[in-house]
This record gives C-alpha cells, sequence and structure tokens, in this order.
C-alpha cells in the first residue's frame, strides 16, 4: 500500500487547483451504436485497435528493411550548428505580456505544447494544459546514443509552471515519457488529470503511482467537461470594478475563481506501442480542447449557475461537480493532432490521388473550425515508409484546412532524429507548401523552442 500520495479530494497545497470532471451529454456518436462495435476496435475487450480508413495502407516489407539498414549505415546527422540555426528561449509562458484575454501555446520541444487558456476575471492565472510533455534527453526506454536530443529542452522539468491537464496522443517514448510525467504530477503545486486514449489507463496510472480516478482513458469522440478552481489573481480580493462578478459566487471559497474546458479525444491516423509485442494494443488519438464560458458572463450577479441539487455527481476525482452545471458557451478552441499521418503515399504514388483521412474534415464539421491547431510537420522521410504514420508539411496543411483552424503552429520536428529527412527540411518544406497552398507565413507558425505563441 502506498500513503505518501494525495488525495485529489484534498489539497494540501492552497494554490492547487481543484478539479472535476464529468461525462457531459453526449453530442458526437462514437460507434457503439446500437451494441455493434466501431471500426477502429478490432475486438470487444478493446485492448487492439486500427486505423479503419482507406488513407491508411501498410508499408512493404522491403521498406522496413531498406529503413533499417539505412539507420545502422547512415544514420542522419544533424550539422554541428543545429543549436544555432533554431531558436531556443527561457520560456516566459507569455506571463507579463499584457495577453491574458488570449491563449497562450509554448513549444518546448518536439510534440510537447504548454497551452494556457484565457485568464477568468479575478483570476491569477488561466487553465493550463500540457501535450505530450517530453523533457527527457532520450526518447527511449534506455538511453540510445541515436535517439538523444540535438537541441536543448528549453527549460528543465522542475521550471513548469504548474499544469492542471496532461494530455497524451499515444504511448510512444517521444510522447509518453515517464519521468517527465512523474516529475509533473509529483510536484505539490500540482495535481494534475491525466487525459488518455483507450487501453493506457491502468499503465499510467500505474507508472505515475496516482488514483486511477485521475485518470480519464477516452474513446475517439468521448467527451468530458473539467472544472477547474483556479488560484484568484493576488492575495487581496482586488478585482477590477468592473469584474463585480466574483462576490456572486459567494459558495466556494473567495480564493478560487472557476474555469470550464472541454476535452474530446478524436481519431488519428498512427499506431502504438512501447515494446515488441504491444503494437496495435492501446488507442491512439488527437485532442480537441474547448474553453467554456460562463454563462451571462456581462451581468451584474450571478457569475455562477445556481448550485444544482440534483444530478450532482460524484465525480472520479470526488469533487462532486454537476453535469448540469456545464456551461454552454465555447470560447477558444484547439485541436491537438498528436502523432499523426493522413495518407499512405507508396513508391511511385501521386500524392495528390491516394484516399486522404477523413477524420480532420469531421473534427471541422463537428466543431465547427478551431482557433489554432498544433501539426506535426516533421519525421516524414522516407515518404514511402513514413506517409501512413506521420505527416509531412502538405499533409499538415491540408490537416489544417480540414479542421478549419484559423492558426497552426508546428512541432514533431527539430529534437530527435527519427527518420531520413534532414534536420532543418521540415521548417524550410512548410515555407515552401505553404506559399504553393496560398497559406501565409503568420497563418502556420514555426515557433521557436521555448517561445509563446498567442491565438
Ligand atoms: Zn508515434
Ligand atoms: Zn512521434
Amino acid at each position: 500500500m502506498k500513503h505518501h500520495h494525495r488525495s485529489a479530494t484534498s489539497s494540501p497545497h492552497p494554490s492547487v487547483p481543484e478539479i472535476g470532471v464529468v461525462e457531459p451529454q453526449r453530442r458526437f456518436s462514437s460507434g457503439y451504436v446500437n451494441g455493434v462495435r466501431p471500426p477502429h476496435h478490432l475486438n470487444n475487450s478493446q485492448t487492439k485497435f486500427c486505423n479503419p480508413w482507406p488513407s491508411f495502407r501498410f508499408q512493404a516489407l522491403s521498406l522496413w528493411v531498406d529503413f533499417t539498414a539505412r539507420n545502422i549505415f547512415s544514420h542522419t546527422v544533424p550539422p554541428d550548428n543545429v543549436k544555432s540555426l533554431i531558436p531556443i528561449q527561457t520560456p516566459t509562458w507569455g506571463v507579463g505580456s499584457g495577453n491574458e484575454s488570449k491563449a497562450k501555446a509554448t513549444w518546448l520541444g518536439h510534440a510537447c505544447y504548454l497551452v494556457e487558456y484565457p485568464t477568468p476575471a479575478g483570476a491569477s492565472r488561466g487553465p493550463r494544459i500540457i501535450f505530450d510533455p517530453v523533457l527527457s534527453e532520450h526518447c527511449a526506454p534506455i538511453p540510445v546514443s541515436g535517439l538523444k536530443r540535438f537541441t536543448d529542452a528549453p527549460c528543465s522539468m522542475d521550471e513548469l509552471p504548474p499544469v492542471d491537464l496532461i494530455v497524451l496522443s499515444h504511448n510512444h517514448y517521444d510522447h509518453t515519457d515517464l519521468p517527465t510525467l512523474r516529475s509533473i504530477t509529483s510536484n505539490p503545486a500540482t495535481s494534475p488529470h491525466v487525459f488518455v486514449a483507450l487501453n493506457n489507463g491502468a499503465h499510467i496510472s500505474k507508472a505515475l503511482e496516482i488514483p486511477r480516478a485521475r485518470v480519464h482513458e477516452l474513446d475517439w469522440w468521448d467527451e468530458r467537461a473539467v472544472r477547474i478552481m483556479l488560484p484568484a489573481a493576488g492575495s487581496n480580493t482586488n478585482t477590477n470594478t468592473s469584474d463585480a462578478t466574483e462576490s456572486a459566487s459567494a459558495s466556494r471559497t473567495e480564493k478560487e475563481v472557476e474555469a470550464q474546458l472541454r476535452v474530446t479525444c478524436t481519431p488519428s491516423q498512427h499506431v502504438s506501442g512501447r515494446g515488441p509485442f504491444d503494437r496495435w494494443g492501446t488507442l491512439w488519438a488527437a485532442w480537441a480542447i474547448e474553453e467554456l464560458l460562463p454563462p451571462a458572463a456581462s451581468s451584474d450577479s450571478g457569475a455562477s449557475q445556481p448550485p444544482s441539487q440534483s444530478q450532482s455527481t460524484q465525480t472520479s476525482s470526488g469533487t462532486s461537480f454537476a453535469a448540469s452545471s456545464v456551461w454552454s458557451t465555447v470560447g477558444k478552441k484547439l485541436f491537438f493532432a498528436g502523432d499523426t499521418g493522413y495518407r499512405t503515399v507508396h513508391n511511385g504514388e501521386d500524392e495528390d490521388k491516394v484516399p486522404v483521412c477523413p477524420a480532420f474534415a469531421e473534427v471541422g464539421e463537428r466543431f465547427g473550425g478551431m482557433d489554432a491547431a498544433l501539426l506535426p510537420i516533421g519525421a516524414y522521410g522516407p515518404r514511402a515508409m513514413w506517409s501512413n504514420l506521420h505527416a509531412s508539411p502538405s499533409d499538415a496543411i491540408r490537416i489544417m484546412n480540414d479542421v478549419k483552424a484559423k492558426k497552426g503552429l508546428a512541432m514533431h520536428w527539430g529534437t530527435w532524429v527519427l527518420t531520413t529527412e534532414p534536420v532543418m527540411e521540415p521548417p524550410a518544406l512548410l515555407r515552401k507548401e505553404c506559399l504553393k497552398a496560398g497559406v501565409n507565413d503568420d497563418e502556420f507558425l514555426v515557433p521557436g523552442l521555448g517561445e509563446t505563441v498567442f491565438f
């Protein structure tokens, strides 16, 4: 028995946000309609999955042989000056920039972004999510020299600010790093909940030694509403006179301000596995995170909905949070594509003539567009080998357009050599492809390491 772990129900640290999670009324059908198994489930026990679209085809075995041989004999080597080619800065997380009404996204290398939603009136900060946090040197279970970082992480694990949610795309080592995750979940100033796709929950809960109830395992198109009680601004209640809404929520302590997010698991075209025997065994996913806004925010009273006596759900965190008090107005919308392919392009095929993954256009339709999308642009070479699992810059632009994102932010490059393309090629190719596709430079950004972008 372990006794040293903090219960999510009691906050030992006054600034630890209290988090409640509920399953709201379902908006999207995920597949188990009338008991029929969804096409991405290969069995009834949810332990084997697949990419159920013609956009996914397997690579020829000969490509695997070639790729393995090439990796052994001529591993792609970053240029000596690579650290000066990719800008790096100590993250400011956008603090003090005067952009409190905007969402902030800070790139921490590879597929890791720390996103802070707008600061609610009276709060000291907005709700924070970290995606696929990996700050270790190696993206492997053992320190293989070929999988060592060629750029520095812009901050150490200890320098991360408190985060409320951790969202993981899948269990590959370049996306799910137990030392980084443990560092975040064991920080006394944080008590984050973790969102994973099907069949990842037990492993994460056990490996991080956190209660299973703090790990939320979703299937594609499942969603959860999350209520986060944020620390109030300052130590005294010196809110602006125009923000008189705080006094109304007297039922909660004056020191906390409520924020809500809706987290939806959406499909991606990929694979999973941490060892040789668990390929396809846990689900992979992209995620849509919507900010929810309180009703009648402009009114001079009633910042919160009246406490609902009925339907009060005992949530997984043990915090009482009624499904009926989920706010319905949507604010900022963000799409995190995780690790994904868009189409399969075999040697000799025209990439514009092969089927594409339909999931992203579906996301665009169902959510009515996104304010920003975090999109992978690297690990695509050779194209015939990786197209079914990894997006190239041209794929990333198509995904951005499919999800109807106003802004694309690049990721999944500049950190580890995973494939054969030159390490500085992804951003250069992205600029070329953007030009071809009529996308402006300021619509698809390539942030530097540690840089914060506002949206
Ligand atoms: Zn992967
Ligand atoms: Zn990856």
